[in-house]
């Protein structure tokens, strides 16, 4: 066959096969272009899985009558100007290409009218406001049916009729209506998810199947979509004490919660659903040791970071992106998500290894049950309170009361609980109490300590840059700076939690340490200066402890709101339960 370019009615239907799949598909691009329209409240009906009809309905700003044709052009959008706009895109969507892919392969009517008319020039600014009917537009196959005025609310409604009536292949290729409008729930629920201040009705015949409040609370979607025995098993992934350029926020399931399927991972990048392999391995690895083999977690995951830190032009579908620095997105979810699950399911239980001789019943991996175990019990105890209220971040379970017993490597507090012994880490226990000490007395004045002999220090230029950058969090959690000519400095108080440290050393410690760091959001600079200090001021590991000072620092672990990690989000113990030992020892 000679070469020759292809009727223009033929590329369309090829280039529309590349954004429009199935019924889902078209749900998808019209949620989006609703969201990107600004609406508040989305309906989506749904016939027959979306063969016979698909109707998206919103509130948005509408569409000027006179664009409504050039909205079905392919590359016509109003998103995008240029090139470098994808660098900064806060739009979904931005190919200018769904509606004329989804006109090009069904009979598409769409009805719009601007909301909020401005009075035009020459308008004399009283009197009633300027009529704007909507503007009715309707095509087939790409061919423009039928244009004019027509009534209706502000906002957009998009009616698909008759999707792949003229690509046959694609019609075979659709499963049954039910699977269809499985997948048409899927994709509503995720932009819910990702949305909660948008009201989302989704009608799937002529049954309400999914309805949200639009009050903007995560939570009240998740008992919507996932019902409210998973959503009680989901805990908020806590913010980052420090500011993250990678901000991860959502719910996470405890460990109790698992499907065979990885299908209740849901992951948002800058409020774009996308399906990111390596996203859900990041989530996995969280739960390492935690969750039976074989099975997944249950997590939907929000991440923000810079827009040009990622790629969203990798696909058609803009479903997949690419991140510049993968590996740092990777480990921040996996952090996250660890922490919060790690926090609200008790300590890690030590895994110890199978070993032969040893009865272990089958499928039982002794770790897992142990958690388990230590959720029911800690239920029983009434401390299931302490979960995370609907909306607020991940709050942490108590530790019960423990007894020392003595100290290991100069590094860990040996303790007996309840159920077993603990590993109590002297430096992260520390820095959690420090941190909570600190946070209590941020809300009121934190204790300064003068120094009797200011300490004079000379600083890198690094080091200063920070100390110009932070000098207003530096004063305000007891540091008293002065500057001393080029990059000396005068100190003159310090915090008083690091009264026991060499003050210009602490200082330059701490101003190295946030030069590592990067540069903070000024919101958050407070709350790192205040881990960075907390690292600084904790007992070190390789200290030896005496007996009553181990026993201090339990007891005012026990008095922390969330015990259980430390700032940085580690473990502060880990825990060996007294059936693990049964069934190490062959007791059970
Ligand atoms: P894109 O979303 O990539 O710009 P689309 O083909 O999805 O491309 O839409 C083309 C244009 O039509 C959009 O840029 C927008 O200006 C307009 N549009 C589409 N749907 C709506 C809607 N629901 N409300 C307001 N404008 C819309
Ligand atoms: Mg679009």
């Amino acid at each position: 066959m000679p070469i020759q370019v292809l009727p223009p009615q033929v590329a369309a239907k090829i280039a529309a096969g590349e954004v429009v799949e199935r019924p889902a598909s078209v749900v998808k691009e019209s949620i989006e272009n609703a969201i990107d329209a600004g609406a508040r409240s989305i309906r989506i009906e749904v016939r027959d899985g979306g063969r016979r009809l698909m109707r998206i309905g919103d509130d948005g700003c509408g569409i000027p009558a006179g664009e409504v044709p050039l909205a079905f052009a392919r590359h016509a959008t109003s998103k995008l100007t240029q090139i470098e706009d994808l660098e900064h895109l806060t739009t979904l969507g931005f190919r200018g290409e769904a509606l004329a892919s989804i006109a090009a392969v069904s009979r598409v009517t769409l009805v719009s009218r601007v909301c909020d008319p401005k009075p035009t020039a020459g308008q004399p600014p009283s009197g009633a406001a300027p009529v704007t009917p909507g503007t009715q537009i309707q095509l087939e196959g790409g061919q423009q049916l039928a244009l004019g005025a027509q009534g209706a609310p502000p906002g957009t409604t998009v009616t698909i009729e008759n999707l792949f009536y003229n690509v046959p292949a694609r019609l075979k290729f659709l499963k049954a209506p039910a699977t269809e409008a499985g997948y048409v729930h899927r994709v509503v629920a995720a932009y819910a998810m990702a949305y909660p201040e948008i009201r989302f009705s989704l009608i799937l015949d002529q049954r309400v199947a999914l309805q949200t409040s639009g009050n903007g609370n995560l939570y009240d979607v998740l008992i919507e979509v996932m019902g409210l025995d998973t959503a009680r098993q989901m805990v908020a992934l806590g913010e980052e004490p420090a500011p993250p350029a990678i901000r991860v926020t959502g719910y996470a399931g405890l460990p109790s919660l698992h499907r065979a399927q990885r299908d209740q991972l849901v992951f948002f990048v800058n409020r774009r659903w996308v399906q990111e392999r390596s996203l859900a391995t990041a989530v996995a690895q969280a739960y390492q040791t935690l969750l039976p083999i074989g099975r997944h977690p249950v997590a939907v995951v929000n991440l923000f970071l810079d827009p040009a830190e990622v790629d969203v032009n990798v696909h058609p579908t803009k479903s997949e992106v690419k991140f510049r620095n993968q590996p740092a997105v990777f480990a921040a979810v996996q952090k996250a998500v660890r922490r919060c699950v790690v926090s609200a399911a008790g300590p890690p239980q030590v895994a110890i290894g199978f070993r032969p001789g040893v009865s272990q019943p089958a499928g039982d991996a002794g770790h897992f049950t142990g958690h388990a175990e230590e959720w029911r019990r800690l239920s029983q105890l009434g401390l299931e309170a302490q979960r995370t209220l609907p909306g607020e971040p991940g709050t942490a379970v108590a530790i019960p009361p423990l007894r020392v017993v003595g100290q290991l490597a100069q590094t860990y507090i040996i303790a007996e609980g309840p159920d077993g012994l603990y590993l109590v880490d002297q430096h992260a226990a520390h820095e959690r109490i420090l941190y909570e000490q600190l946070q209590a007395g941020a809300a009121s004045q934190l204790a300064a300590q003068q120094l009797l002999n200011p300490a004079t220090l000379e600083l890198s230029p690094a080091q200063a840059a920070v100390l110009e950058a932070e000098a207003g969090a530096l004063a305000r959690i007891g540091f008293d700076i002065e500057p001393f000519g080029g990059f000396t400095y005068r100190l003159r108080s310090i915090p008083e939690i690091l009264q026991d440290s060499d003050p210009a050393a602490a200082l330059s410690d701490i101003l190295a340490d946030l030069a590592d760091q990067g540069v903070p959001l000024a919101r958050r600079s407070d709350e790192r200066l205040m881990v960075t200090v907390c690292k600084r001021a904790a007992v070190k590991a390789g200290r030896t402890l005496a007996v009553p000072e181990m026993q201090a620092l339990i007891h005012r672990l026990e008095q922390c709101s969330a015990p259980r990690t430390c700032p940085h989000g580690r473990p502060t113990m880990v825990q060996l339960s007294t059936a693990q030992l049964a069934r190490e020892f062959g007791r059970a």
